[in-house]
């Protein structure tokens, strides 16, 4: 009996593994398409300052699979981060961003954008090339891009991350530390590091209310945070109750499907003329 359930353990291992293998290989073939054929996009969801006013958005990638339909980065990030095609995808990214910018300027709309970019692509160090060139090449005077890394990027390789950092300050992008709280820096590390604002995890604002723990941490690493001189932002907002506990708490930034989720470039023009200033 026992060899039997051993060998059935086995096969189920056998067929995951071959699901992981034949997923990557998926991966392979079509982002990589997808990167030369137009497939992706890019979703903006707007970013409350704390006087109500919308002044940035940050950009979100999505992939329109012919074959799978809307595919969330969630699913595709990791793999990109693995293989090498975070690379040119966030230099896709980054370029599209800034062309999208320049449009909505000559719409009379004048926003900021925050671009996510991971580990891999800051060890790559061309994302600070290509935002330096692009920029150039733009003719504007500043730069319109803030940067969101997570903590992630602080471990993989910390001096370089911290010299990038500073980089992309000198150029007139923020740094923005995202989902803060649920990796592993400390809140001793956010006084050693050149950023201008964390973003406190979705998992944190979660039923707040209801969260007394969460409550604590919120107040202490804002406490820290204005110590420090940093902006507190707020992502994941649902609710109105949860809107209510970051405001009473000295939040500064608020974002949230309780706003507006990301969405087609075209259509953050329209909400944004719907949606004037919310105090
Ligand atoms: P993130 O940067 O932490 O972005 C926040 C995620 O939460 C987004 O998921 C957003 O759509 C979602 N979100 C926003 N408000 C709410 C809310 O109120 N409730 C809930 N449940 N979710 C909310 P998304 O778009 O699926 O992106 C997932 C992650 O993929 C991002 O997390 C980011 O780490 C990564 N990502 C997205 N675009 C890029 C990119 O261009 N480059 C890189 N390197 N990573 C990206
Ligand atoms: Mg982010
Ligand atoms: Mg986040
Ligand atoms: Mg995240």
């Amino acid at each position: 009996h026992a060899k039997e359930n051993g060998r059935g353990k086995f096969c189920v291992f056998a067929a995951e593994m071959n699901q992981r293998v034949f997923e990557y290989l998926w991966l392979d073939t079509n982002l990589r398409k997808a990167l030369e054929q137009d497939h992706l996009t890019v979703f903006y969801q707007p970013k409350l300052d704390s006087d109500g006013v919308v002044r940035s958005a940050e950009a979100l990638v999505r992939w329109n699979s012919p074959e799978r339909g809307m595919v969330s980065p969630a699913d595709f990030i990791p793999y990109a981060e693995e293989s090498g095609l975070i690379v040119p995808l966030g230099r896709w990214v980054m370029l599209t961003v800034l062309r999208q910018i320049l449009a909505w300027r000559e719409q009379g709309i004048n926003l900021r954008v925050a671009v996510n970019v991971s580990a891999r692509q800051l060890i790559d160090q061309s994302i600070y090339s290509d935002l330096k060139l692009a920029l150039m090449d733009s003719g504007l005077a500043e730069c319109p891009i803030d940067i969101e890394l997570t903590e992630s990027c602080l471990i993989e390789n910390e001096a370089q991350a911290l010299t990038l950092m500073k980089q992309f300050q000198e150029l007139g992008a923020q740094v923005h530390l995202d989902d803060f709280g649920t990796g592993y820096s400390s809140l001793s590390q956010l006084a050693r590091v050149p950023i201008n604002a964390i973003k406190l995890d979705q998992s944190f604002i979660r039923n707040i209310n209801e969260q007394p723990v969460s409550q604590s941490l919120v107040r202490a690493i804002v406490a820290v945070a204005k110590a420090l001189t940093l902006q507190v932002i707020a992502e994941g907002i649902e609710t109105k109750a949860e809107e209510e506990f970051v405001l009473l708490n000295g939040v500064d930034g608020r974002q949230g499907y309780f706003y507006a989720k990301p969405m087609p470039a075209e259509q953050l023009g329209h909400w944004l003329a719907k949606h004037p200033a919310r105090v």
